[in-house]
């Protein structure tokens, strides 16, 4: 139901994503970090790979460096192996997701672990503030099972990747952005509320069949990218549909960022290069 006293956010935007290509060769739509969508203060950079081609996917993502936030992977469908330079490794199955610390800095890689048949998932970015950035390293590796799931009245699914929904806690914790991650599907008429604070940016990426997204029902369509304007709520309806829905605290800080790199000057940038080119990674 809706709370009287709610301010529902409206749709601020709309945007489809572009196609692009990352790491070796791999095929992939930008949603946020394209010149449509340059960011949502704290999300720098949303993919979604989607191919059941193993030659759009084969390259993956050979040894690359990150410094100054973290990147978070979801596996819809495929198998993802991560390795880094500190020794950590795993295999990112369906239903999984990572949420890595860059923090000062690492090197990984992310390959695929299948030649062919449907590799589906997203990443984002999401910043990390000044008096963060140099942290150490760290992962959250969750697997499928420990993604609490809830099912809600309405026959809405929620899978609570980050935050909180009701009294369910998400399976990351202690993230500086205190930021909310979740996949939710919507069966036709189906309609689900969610507070967020006015703090926050926010935005919901329909990845599958189409919603109607904030007071007004605005169509949204797979694909598209709604971002959600002020107030302290988001109301999602409609469906049939499935939406990744993510809100962070907004840092409102300068982004000085080059490549895998993400900090608040262009000092600190020549920095970062100059540590990972002399091995300080
Ligand atoms: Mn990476």
């Amino acid at each position: 139901m809706h709370d009287a006293i709610r301010n529902i956010r409206p749709v601020a935007k709309l945007v489809r994503g572009m196609p692009a290509s990352d790491g070796d060769g791999v095929k992939l739509t930008r949603i946020i970090g394209g010149p449509a969508l340059d960011g949502l203060d704290p999300f720098l950079l949303l993919d979604e790979i989607r191919s059941d081609e193993g030659a759009d996917y084969i390259g993956g993502f050979p040894e690359h460096p990150h410094r100054g936030f973290e990147t978070v992977t979801y596996v819809l469908a495929g198998r993802m192996r991560h390795g880094d330079n500190k020794g950590n490794s795993g295999l990112l199955t369906p239903g999984s997701v990572q949420w890595m610390t860059a923090g000062h800095g690492i090197l990984h890689s992310e390959m695929p672990e299948q030649e062919g048949g449907l590799m589906w998932g997203f990443q984002l970015w999401v910043n990390l503030p000044a008096a963060n950035k140099m942290m150490p390293p760290r992962y959250q590796d969750i697997e499928p099972s420990r993604v609490p799931e809830v099912t809600l009245a309405g026959g809405v699914k929620v899978r609570v990747l980050a935050g909180t929904l009701g009294d369910t806690k998400g399976a990351v914790e202690d993230i500086v952005t205190e930021p909310t991650l979740l996949d939710i599907t919507l069966p036709a008429g189906g309609e689900i509320v969610l507070p967020v604070p006015p703090t926050h940016n926010a935005f919901a990426y329909v990845f599958e069949g189409n919603v109607a997204i904030g007071e007004q029902g605005a169509r949204v369509v797979r694909g598209q990218i709604a971002v959600l304007g002020a107030g302290d709520a988001v109301n999602l309806a409609g469906g049939p549909g499935r939406v990744l829905f993510a809100a962070g605290k907004r840092l409102n800080e300068p982004v000085a960022r080059y490549g895998p790199f993400v900090m608040n000057t262009p000092d600190e940038i020549r920095q970062a290069i100059a540590d990972y080119q002399s091995g300080r990674f």
